[in-house]
């Protein structure tokens, strides 16, 4: 099979290597972007790719190499956690406790863990998905994250306020990282993930403590559709 090379998408591949830290790891986020340049990235190295529609996980999942990291990024229905279990790596957008119960129950009967990320909301915007700072330091001290066995919570995500004031998106990034070690406690070794940072605000969140930055138009350029 012939595939088309991506030569810029490579390159920014190996860019984006060369400049992070060694302890951030890069989520190249394919969302809308062909499997060619998926397979130029994975050609240069990269890993980890992150989608935010099951059915174009799924799709993209069987044609291209299986050593790939997928990593679902996306508000996550109930109902579609049963066809992505068998291809996702982590799961960054855990953003209610019926999420989190029904992937429990897929994980159960497939007798498999699952990896998951708590999404936290930050952003002022009402727009976004993900458990309130109060919401998640209740749940904790319920313990109610102790109740699963097959779901492995990682750590936390979240996506800043939409807006050119950096002061605002260092603020929250810094709250995230404040709030990660306030409730880390409350899980299990394995809580070490804090996935903050995309192409326009990365450095502001690896200022911050993220250890996973989530990458798309920097690395893939723009997306002719929003989604
Ligand atoms: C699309 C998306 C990204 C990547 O955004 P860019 O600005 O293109 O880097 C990161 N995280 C989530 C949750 C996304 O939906």
């Amino acid at each position: 099979m012939h595939h088309k090379v991506h030569h810029t998408v490579k390159d920014n591949i190996t860019s984006f290597k060369a400049k992070l830290p060694d302890h951030v790891c890069l989520i190249a986020v394919s969302k809308t972007k062909p499997s060619s340049m998926i397979q130029s990235a994975f050609d240069a190295g990269q890993i980890d790719f992150g989608e935010n529609k099951a059915q174009e996980l799924i799709q993209k999942a069987v044609q291209l190499p299986d050593q790939i990291k997928w990593h679902f990024i996306g508000h996550l229905q109930r109902n579609k956690v049963k066809q992505i279990i068998d291809y996702v790596y982590l799961i960054h957008s855990v953003d209610s406790l019926s999420l989190l119960d029904e992937i429990e129950k897929r994980a159960r009967l497939k007798n498999k863990q699952v990896n998951v990320l708590l999404q936290i909301h930050m952003a002022q915007e009402d727009s976004k998905f993900g458990f309130s700072e109060d919401q998640i330091q209740f749940l904790c001290k319920e313990n109610t994250f102790q109740n699963y066995q097959y779901v492995k919570v990682l750590g936390l995500m979240t996506m800043a306020t939409n807006t050119s004031d950096q002061a605002l998106i260092g603020k929250e990034f810094n709250a995230l990282k404040f709030l990660f070690e306030k409730i880390k406690a409350y899980f299990s070794s394995d809580f070490k993930v804090l996935s903050m940072g995309m192409s326009a605000d990365y450095e502001l969140a690896i200022d911050a403590g993220s250890n996973m930055v989530r990458i798309g138009s920097a690395i893939f350029g723009n997306r002719n559709y929003e989604s």
